[in-house]
């Protein structure tokens, strides 16, 4: 498997970004190309191209070594497989061994009873999901079922709960966090608020749906990535960036 970049692991500036057009010669790891595929198999709420980019952001999270990964708002495991997928192409990468056992996890956060917009009536709304017992959404089983048939359990842990709440209690180092749970003002600044101080330096924030112009989509995503920026404490990793998932890596 090809590293992400030339520099040494841990030396996360010295990475180059490869084009999500120029992926297709680099994922020679058979396994990163079966958890692609899956991740293409599964519903849900990311493009292609954005979870290629979300793919990438993954290998070189893992490649810098600084800790594990976490992703907020994982439904039914579409962007968890992307980043499974980042996970199995960059330990791939012989001179990275040291530093797998500490970054090659992803725990991937959800309470599983969606978002306002999957609620019964919204747009969003999928009746399958909706469990009989208690007539709420539960989108914890296929989020499962995702992983598991893509025997990806041993690069994934699932955490359900309130991701606000869980942040709370954390406290290992972080190498990427990928925002994309719940997008009301509230919460989207509760996660970006409550993870983005647990990441690395070098370490990647990852927001999904940031939208500038307010035609496009809700506000709450597209201002807390300004205010990432505008703190000083993020670079703007724009060649990493696809449409409406931006990257963005810490520099303080
Ligand atoms: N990344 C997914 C889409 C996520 S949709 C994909 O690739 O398809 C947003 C998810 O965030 C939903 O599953 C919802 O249950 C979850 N969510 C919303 N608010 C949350 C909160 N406060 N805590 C935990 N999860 C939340
Ligand atoms: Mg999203």
């Amino acid at each position: 498997m090809l590293p992400v970049g030339d520099g040494a692991p841990g030396d996360a500036s010295s990475l180059r970004w490869p084009t999500p057009s120029s992926l297709a010669g680099q994922v020679t790891c058979e396994r990163a190309v079966a958890l692609l595929g899956a991740a293409r198999a599964t519903q849900g709420f990311m493009p292609d191209d954005e979870g290629i980019a979300l793919h990438l952001a993954a290998r070189r999270a893992v490649a810098l070594g600084r800790g594990p990964l976490v992703e907020i708002g994982a439904y039914r495991g579409r962007s968890t497989l992307y980043l499974a997928a980042g996970i199995a192409a960059a330990t791939g990468v012989p001179s990275a061994a040291d530093l797998r056992h500490r970054s090659a996890l992803l725990y991937s956060v959800d309470h599983h009873r969606g978002s306002e917009e999957m609620q019964a009536g919204w747009a969003h709304h999928d009746p399958s999901l909706v469990d009989p017992e208690t007539g709420r959404m539960d989108s914890l089983q296929a989020w499962r079922s995702s992983v598991v048939r893509a025997e990806a359990d041993d690069l994934v842990v699932g955490v359900v709960g309130d991701s606000a709440r869980v942040a709370e209690d954390w406290a290992t180092e972080l190498s990427l966090v990928f925002v994309d749970g719940g997008h009301g003002r509230d919460v989207a600044w509760a996660d970006y608020r409550g993870w983005s101080r647990h990441l690395a330096p070098g370490g990647l924030l990852v927001f999904h749906d940031v939208f500038p112009d307010p035609r496009d989509g809700g506000r709450p995503p597209y201002e807390c990535f300004l205010d990432a920026i505008a703190s000083g404490s993020f670079a703007d990793e724009q060649p990493a960036s696809r449409h409406s998932l931006r990257v963005l890596r810490r520099i303080a």
